[in-house]
């Protein structure tokens, strides 16, 4: 029976420690051990350090309704030149930067799934950076709800980069991810389009579920690339129309793209 026993003990170890050898070639596989900016080694699942730390250094001066870049001396009484008088539908915007350099490389890459890995970790990057300017949403307990995609993208695509880096933001902040959002109309591509049409195009795209826990709810709003606002601008529409109180967007890049 011992002996019996005794097998059956490192039997099990070999198949656990088979299991872990599996289970780390899997990780090996999903997250790979180079910096998705640079390619150098990395060792583990991260940007290396020199990257991380440009990341973390691309913010620039901006505004804080519409997360344009501005100059040292503007006036940012009721938001900048581009936004102010103009209804966003959010009440306040961050990026980690602009739309150039390593930050323009990443969402390039986010958009194909084969580099679903990377969102994850860039999410954790963007809450490091926007940490101190979240820290009443923080404390509001506040949702991380990402810009859905229209089913039919989401099915071309096979992921969506928002929820992505929805989950990579939040855990860091110890905030929940929540899905009352959906993209009821499939959009065109807004970039050529004028900003009346964009405004008539996009008026209806979103519908929050209703639920009483979004009421006077302070939502974090999560994309990938934030450029004339009209999408975010239409998806918090909808949240507050559900009953949440306040929209703060967040995004990794902020692009050209006046409101
Ligand atoms: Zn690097
Ligand atoms: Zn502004």
């Amino acid at each position: 029976m011992t002996a019996f026993r005794r097998s059956i003990g490192s039997a099990a170890r070999v198949l656990l420690g088979g299991l872990d050898w599996a289970g780390r070639a899997v990780d090996a596989l999903a997250f790979p051990s180079y910096c998705p900016v640079c390619d150098v080694e990395t060792g583990g699942p991260a940007f290396c350090e020199a990257c991380r730390d440009e990341l973390l250094g691309a913010s620039s001066l901006a505004c804080l309704r519409c997360a344009m870049p501005v100059g040292p001396h503007s006036d940012l009484s009721g938001g900048c030149s581009e936004c102010r008088g103009k209804s966003l539908g959010f009440d306040a915007a961050m990026a980690l930067g602009p739309y150039q350099g390593p930050i323009r490389h990443l969402c390039l890459g986010l958009k194909h799934e084969r580099n679903a890995w990377m969102a994850r970790w860039l999410g954790e990057v963007v809450a490091e950076a926007c940490v101190d300017s979240l820290s009443d949403e923080v404390e509001a307990g506040a949702w991380v709800v990402p810009v859905p995609l229209h089913w039919r993208s989401r099915l071309r695509r096979g992921y969506n980069q928002a929820e992505a880096l929805a989950s990579g933001l939040a855990r860091p902040l110890s905030l929940r991810v929540r899905h009352p959002l959906r993209r009821v109309t499939a959009t065109p591509k807004l970039a050529l389009i004028g900003r009346t049409e964009r405004a008539r195009i996009m008026k209806d795209a979103f519908r929050a579920r209703p639920d009483p826990r979004l009421r006077g709810r302070t939502v974090i709003l999560v994309d990938d690339i934030l450029t004339s606002g009209a999408t975010c601008g239409a998806a918090a529409r909808a949240l507050k129309k559900a009953g949440a109180s306040r929209v703060v967007v967040v995004v990794v890049a902020r692009a050209e793209g006046k409101p």
